[in-house]
């Protein structure tokens, strides 16, 4: 790593203490520039990595509401408004427990590169509530999404910042910030993404993510001639990437045979079928069931419940390709090493940042083909941004259109990271790749609009 890197580094665990998400993700995307920066010799003259690494903006909130019971309730809401020097602010809503300010910053950060692969005009941002919508009412979720976003709505706009979905933010929750913008600022524009399709939204928005990462799978396999016909496939997470991720491997003829929740997974041998995960998506996205109730209804498949620490065993199953979909960090390198002893060759993140950094290196030194999730799950973003033109034009594009927008684009997001790679000597290196081609052309704007 190059001095200068490291002292970048080093100031930014200075100056932002514990928050170790974000200073992950910035040690990530740091590490593949080093192999570029010091051909760019006027970026370090302007501090660009400097002021890359430091938000615009964040906004902090008060979210309270009263439950059921008539119980008051007080969460923080955030919104991080990363960069904006590629486009208006874009990036998602998360609801959950777990959030945090350092885990936003991380998401917003690599949102930022994601958004610049995509080879659209949006810039970065990540924002959310330490909110746990498990067991909540829909009035509930509706009192909270309204309580979010009589704040939330000061900072956003068309052509301001968008927001999307995320973890706890799906269409019903967009459904209720939506109204509340629309109520609150009279005015019906493409503020947020991931709406209905009859208030604006735009087709496969729901789909698009997952179907992305398959796409992306499908761009790594066919260099080497390869396809995914049969391949089986381990899929984590049961929520809207992870379904939709499993629902195109059916389509092109793989066989996904897990899926989970952070409950524990379903195995299913010969590979879910569609009837099945038709059943799957009315057991998560309307009874918002758990994934073991799948084991009780199918006989085919067995349920394991996830280990309190330890191996998770989820990572033991043997496959040959494999998709990350549910959160962050939850492959670490033992899992990584079991993967690789049961036959893996082929690791596609569909979740952001769901493989550690040590994780990663292990694929690396076994030269197991591996995508990172700011490349391979730009699909949703991209139909973020085909939302938002549609939006802008007051007209709505046929769902092969879209798909074949995403596609092209996806296709594009494959090409520029082994472009890159090759490039800088990383030969196959999607990660490095990425991180450089994202890093760019957001540099590029930054340098041209005066390094700001
Ligand atoms: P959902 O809320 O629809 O689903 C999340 C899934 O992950 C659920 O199955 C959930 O299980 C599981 N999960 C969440 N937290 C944990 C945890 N700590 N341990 C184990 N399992 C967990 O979210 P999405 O599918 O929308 O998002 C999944 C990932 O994909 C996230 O990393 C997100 O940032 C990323 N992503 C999403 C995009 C989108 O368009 N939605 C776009 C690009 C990236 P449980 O119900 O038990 O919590």
């Amino acid at each position: 790593m190059s001095g200068y890197i490291k002292d970048v580094l080093e100031s930014l665990e200075e100056r932002n203490p514990g928050e170790k998400e974000f200073l992950a993700a910035a040690k990530e995307a740091l590490d593949s520039i080093g192999l570029i920066i010091d051909d760019h010799p006027d970026h370090r003259k302007s501090a660009i990595l400097e002021r890359l690494v430091e938000p615009e903006r964040i906004i902090t909130f008060r979210a309270p509401w009263v439950d059921d019971d008539g119980k008051p309730h007080v969460n923080r809401g955030w919104r991080v408004q990363f960069s904006s020097a590629l486009g208006p602010y874009k990036g998602g809503l998360r609801f959950h427990p777990s959030v945090t300010q350092s885990v936003l910053k991380f998401l917003g950060f690599e949102q930022t590169f994601k958004n610049s692969l995509t080879g659209l005009s949006l810039g970065g941002a990540k924002g959310g509530a330490d909110f746990d919508p498990k067991g909540r009412s829909d009035d509930e979720i509706r009192r909270f999404c309204e309580s979010f976003m009589d704040e939330l709505h000061r900072h956003i706009g068309p052509d301001r910042d968008i927001p999307a979905g995320d973890i706890g933010v799906g269409s019903r929750e967009i459904g209720y910030l939506f109204g509340r913008y629309r109520r609150l600022r009279n005015e019906f524009t493409g503020t947020l993404t991931g709406k209905g399709l009859a208030w604006g939204g735009s087709p496969l928005r729901t789909e698009a993510t997952g179907y992305g990462v398959v796409y992306f799978a499908a761009a790594m396999l066919s260099d080497s001639g390869k396809s995914l016909e049969g391949m089986r496939c381990i899929v984590s997470g049961s929520g809207n990437v992870a379904v939709y991720t499993a629902e195109k491997l059916i389509d092109m003829g793989a066989r996904p045979i897990t899926l989970s929740d952070s409950g524990g997974f379903i195995f299913e041998p010969d590979g879910l079928t569609r009837e099945k995960l038709d059943w799957i998506k009315e057991l998560k996205f309307e009874r918002r069931g758990r994934i073991s109730e799948y084991a009780d209804e199918f006989s085919s498949a067995k349920y394991t419940k996830a280990p309190k620490e330890g191996a998770n065993p989820l990572w033991q199953v043997e496959a040959d390709g494999v998709f990350p979909c549910a959160t962050q960090n939850e492959l670490d390198e033992r899992g990584a090493r079991d993967l690789v002893k049961a036959g893996v060759k082929l690791v596609v993140e569909g979740a952001n940042m769901p493989a550690t950094h040590e994780a990663v290196e292990v694929f690396r030194e076994k030269k197991i083909a591996f995508a990172p999730g700011k490349a391979s799950n730009a699909g949703g973003v991209a139909v973020s941004g085909l939302e938002m033109s549609q939006n802008s034009m007051r007209l709505t594009w046929t769902e092969e259109e879209v798909e074949g927008r995403l596609r092209a684009i996806i296709e594009r997001v494959h090409k520029s990271c082994l472009d890159m790679a090759d490039v800088c000597g990383q030969c196959n290196d999607y990660a490095h790749g990425a991180n450089i081609a994202g890093y760019l052309r957001v540099a590029a704007a930054m340098k041209a609009q005066g390094a700001w």
